[in-house]
């Protein structure tokens, strides 16, 4: 195995590109290295991101946006006021990852890029509205977190792509998200559901929304069908019941031990009900 320290994207990004074999970007290694120790992948390439200048940095921009370096833990997340702030239901999801240990190494990059389609992160950063900065060969582009999933264990990056920076919108004023997630035990398990919920209010009524659901389909979805349940409304019953029927039929879920389609599917309703609410009081400035 070829490891590298290089300390840019540019060198990151060149040295993924002329690799032969398996690649693998080491973030904060709670995938890579349990799947390289249980032989489940063993990269040819393993290429160590945390070299490169400002990768632990939690920047909160001159418009209210935060960017955030790809090497910036769930654990460092959670310790930053600021950003728990303005995007609770983000750093909740990201905090809900794993135990103590994992939560100092983990990162909101890897647990996109790992591809799992329970990752916790991912549907709260959907709903959040947050981009990638990706580098490349040919220079950076901005993707959306949506559009990075393709499947189980597969993005769409290019070959020699790396993720160089995480930006978060601005939260701005009367909004608030939440991200629940049911899992059989009361932790340190993967989610059987999960459900990201950003939206704004003008007054009580709902004005922006964003609902994404893990866990029940590929990739992490984000229905349009919820977030016009809801805008227009002051999330009253019949609101939240159009929610949650939206929710229930955009899921596409496996059937396994640890949940049956019908289950996944009636959690995810009664949970995009329950991180409406949070969302909805949050943006109401009550603190959830
Ligand atoms: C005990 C345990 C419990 C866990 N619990 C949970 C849980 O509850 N919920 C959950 O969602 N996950 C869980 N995980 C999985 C894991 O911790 C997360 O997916 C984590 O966020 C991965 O981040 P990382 O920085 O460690 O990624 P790494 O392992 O370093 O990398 C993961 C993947 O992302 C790619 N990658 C990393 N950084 C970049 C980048 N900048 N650009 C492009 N590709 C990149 C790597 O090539 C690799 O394929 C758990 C893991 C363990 C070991």
């Amino acid at each position: 195995m070829e490891f590298h320290s290089p300390t840019s994207f540019a060198e990151a990004s060149a040295l993924a590109a002329k690799a032969t074999g398996i690649t693998r970007f080491l973030a904060g290694g709670t995938d890579v290295l349990v799947q390289l120790r249980s032989d489940l992948v063993t990269p040819d390439t393993l290429i160590d991101i945390k070299k490169i200048d400002g990768v632990g940095k939690i920047t909160c921009n001159a418009d209210g946006s935060w960017t955030l370096g790809v090497a910036v833990t769930g654990a460092e997340m959670s310790e930053h006021p600021e950003l728990g702030r303005d995007w609770p239901g983000l750093v909740e999801a990201m905090d809900l990852i794993g135990s103590t240990q994992v939560q100092g190494r983990a990162t909101l990059a890897g647990n996109l890029c790992n591809g799992s389609p329970a990752a916790d992160s991912v549907p709260a950063m959907v709903a959040a509205g947050v981009t990638m900065t990706v580098t490349g060969e040919d220079g950076t582009r901005e993707v959306a977190v949506e559009d990075i999933p393709t499947g189980p264990g597969k993005t769409s990056l290019a070959k020699g792509e790396v993720v160089s920076a995480v930006n978060i919108p601005a939260r701005g004023d009367n909004g608030g998200d939440a991200y629940l997630r049911f899992i059989p035990r009361t932790e340190m398990d993967i989610a059987v559901v999960g459900v990201g919920v950003n939206l704004r209010l003008d007054g009580d009524t709902i004005t922006e929304a964003r609902v994404s659901l893990g866990a029940v389909a590929p990739t992490v979805l984000l229905v349009d069908a919820c977030a016009e349940a809801i805008i227009g409304s002051t999330l009253d019953d019949a609101a939240l019941d159009a929610l949650a029927a939206a929710a229930s039929a955009a899921c596409n879920p496996i059937d396994d031990k640890r949940g049956t389609i019908t289950f996944r599917t009636e959690v995810a309703g009664v949970l995009a009900k329950r991180a409406a609410k949070i969302a909805y009081a949050r943006a109401k400035g009550e603190d959830l």
